[in-house]
């Protein structure tokens, strides 16, 4: 079966805890069969005056010593079984997230958040149900029938047995039908749920639009269609089980009566005895259950192979950014870094992001990329973390192409701050010291003073120790964009890389924030993409960037000299400056 290629390993793995656990059930399913026998047996001495209160004692205690070896052997086989399936559970579950972790981010561009957790959550649950309950009703049904029936038809009667049996398949026909109409409506109400919970989420996070357009009542409406939602799929689904409970009794109470109407006149004309009917009966109930366990296990396993099969396609996606064979690891040499004719095409775009760029950047420069939005200047940030495959041309770092250098050296060697300013909802210690949380309180006091942010820090009731993110505090954009500049500074990094991450700063802080840098750039390369040319003005080297080309390039002095495109932004922007400082 190519559909368990993935969780070969595993089952391999917990071999032995399969085989205990299914031997244990076969126990005690043997064993269960015992004691409709001995209940027969009682039943005929009794009639036949043959027994003293003495010999029902002794009765009652084989049952009773059957009943423990069955209780702990049912114990031991769900340990075994359950106990596995919860540990596979948790396998597949690292498994698909290490697989995703390794993913490249474009792939993440594609797919959506939501669809994933829907994986990780209901896809894994369905596999760990038909490896568990599964397997355990699978042999349990298909023991228990056939053992009880044969045990019926040469101990007792086989002419009974026949006629007692005729309902029981028309119960599996029900279950098994009726369990695909269960499954599709319950899949109704998950998809309610998740409506539900959607609605419910996003209307939380955007409350303070909400109440700033008024807009409550609309809001309570809609949030009220999703719940009416929800609970018009559960009736139908409690409909459905209303039906077929009731149902499942009185196919089950036709089997009953044909063994009273059949079997009470066999014992009339003395065929077999009470007792053997009085165990027949207890056998008959015994068959109820494996009956409709057929009809769930077979909807259970056709989930949990259908949920298999979508895990089994992310675990096959390979990332298209991966490490060749032969590649350096244990560091970069060097950090110069030397740009050839680079073109780059996003995977599923038709237009060209990077056209044709050429740069030549020798450690201890500063190279400064200016150019509106949209013309490339994240996607030359994003190249050289090799986020993405370069279509064509070269990217070398240290005199090495960066595919041939492993990701872990080529990205430890980059401190980067992205544009959009992400911080995880911890403390901001610890979100400073993401890199290496071993990081020593000076070290990131250290951080975050050449950031800029120390004081804001020390402001806040719980200083380092404030939690950011949704649960936490909430920093403002130029405190978080100073925060990411902290994480990204502590890790000494060969090559740093700031993603216009000065936006939401003021300007007199900034220029604190750069006159910082300054000293600790000395022996490092630098890349400061920026829209605001006072952030850049003493770069070694600026490119003008537009539509994915450089347009000009030089330094400050010489673009204003140019009087070209740069020169049009810079006075533009000082004019902008002039008018806010006079206002
Ligand atoms: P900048 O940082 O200068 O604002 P970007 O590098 O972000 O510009 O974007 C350059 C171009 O690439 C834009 O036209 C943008 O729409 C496009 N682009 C950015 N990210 C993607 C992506 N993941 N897939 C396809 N196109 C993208
Ligand atoms: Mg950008």
């Amino acid at each position: 079966m190519k559909e368990l290629r993935h969780v070969k390993q595993f089952l391999i793995l917990y071999k032995k805890q399969y085989t205990i656990g299914i031997l244990a059930l076969l126990l005690v399913d043997a064993l269960q069969l015992i004691t409709p026998k001995l209940i027969g047996m009682i039943t005929d001495e009794i009639v036949a005056g043959s027994i003293d209160k003495g010999g029902v004692l002794r009765y009652g205690l084989y049952i009773m010593g059957i009943a423990i070896f069955i209780a702990v052997f049912r114990y031991v086989w769900r340990m075994n079984i359950i106990g596995s399936s919860r540990i596979m559970e948790y396998w597949i579950r690292n498994k698909i997230f290490s697989h995703l972790e390794a993913m490249s981010t474009d792939f993440f561009n594609y797919k959506k958040t939501g669809d994933l957790m829907a994986h990780a959550t209901n896809d894994v649950q369905a596999v760990r149900q038909a490896f568990g309950q599964g397997v355990i009703m699978l042999t349990d049904s298909i023991f228990i029938t056939i053992t009880t029936i044969i045990v019926m038809s040469t101990t007792i009667s086989p002419s009974l047995t026949l006629m007692a049996l005729i309902p029981l398949p028309i119960l599996a026909a029900l279950v098994t039908f009726m369990g695909q109409k269960i499954q599709s409506r319950y899949k109704l109400v998950q998809e309610s749920f998740s409506d539900m919970s959607d609605r419910a989420q996003e209307s939380l996070s955007g409350i303070r639009v909400i109440k700033s357009f008024v807009q409550e009542d609309k809001e309570l409406d809609r949030f009220s269609v999703s719940s009416q939602g929800y609970v018009t799929n559960n009736l139908k689904l409690v409909r459905i089980f209303g039906f077929m409970f009731p149902m499942i009794g009185f196919i089950a109470s036709l089997s009953f009566l044909i063994a009273i109407l059949y079997g009470g006149n066999l014992v009339i004309n003395s065929v077999i005895t009470l007792g053997e009917l009085v165990a027949f009966i207890t056998y008959l109930g015994m068959l109820t259950w494996p009956m409709m366990a057929i009809g769930w296990v077979i909807n259970m396993i056709q989930r949990g192979l259908a949920s298999l099969k979508r895990i089994n396609e992310i675990l096959d996606a390979e990332s298209e950014i991966k490490d060749i064979e032969d590649n350096i690891s244990g560091g970069v040499k060097g950090s110069d870094i030397v740009i050839k004719n680079l073109s780059f095409k996003y995977p599923k775009a038709n237009e060209y992001a990077l056209k044709d760029i050429n740069i030549k950047l020798v450690t201890g420069k500063t190279l400064a990329v200016v150019g509106k939005t949209g013309s490339g200047k994240s996607t030359l940030a994003a190249l050289l973390l090799r986020f993405y495959n370069i279509t064509s041309g070269e990217i070398l770092i240290g005199g090495e192409n960066i595919e041939k250098i492993s990701l872990r050296s080529l990205r430890d060697s980059v401190g980067y701050v992205p544009q959009e300013a992400f911080l995880f909802s911890t403390t901001i210690a610890e979100n400073i010291a993401f890199s290496d949380p071993s990081l020593s309180m000076d070290k990131i006091e250290t951080a975050a003073k050449t950031a800029s942010v120390h004081e804001d820090i020390m402001e806040f009731p719980k200083q380092y120790k404030t939690i950011t993110g949704e649960k936490g505090v909430t920093l403002s954009g130029g405190q978080k964009q100073r925060v990411a500049i902290a994480r990204a500074l502590i890790k000494d990094p060969d090559i740093l890389i700031l993603d216009d991450c000065l936006s939401a700063v003021d300007t007199k802080t900034e220029e604190a924030i750069l006159e910082h840098l300054e000293q600790v750039m000395q022996n490092k390369t630098g890349i400061i993409i920026s829209h605001r040319i006072s952030a850049i003005k003493n770069a070694d080297e600026i490119i003008y960037m537009e539509d994915g080309a450089v347009a000009e390039r030089g330094t400050h002095d010489e673009l204003v000299n140019l009087d070209g495109k740069y020169n049009d932004l810079y006075k533009k922007q000082l004019l902008e400056q002039q008018i806010s400082e006079e206002v």
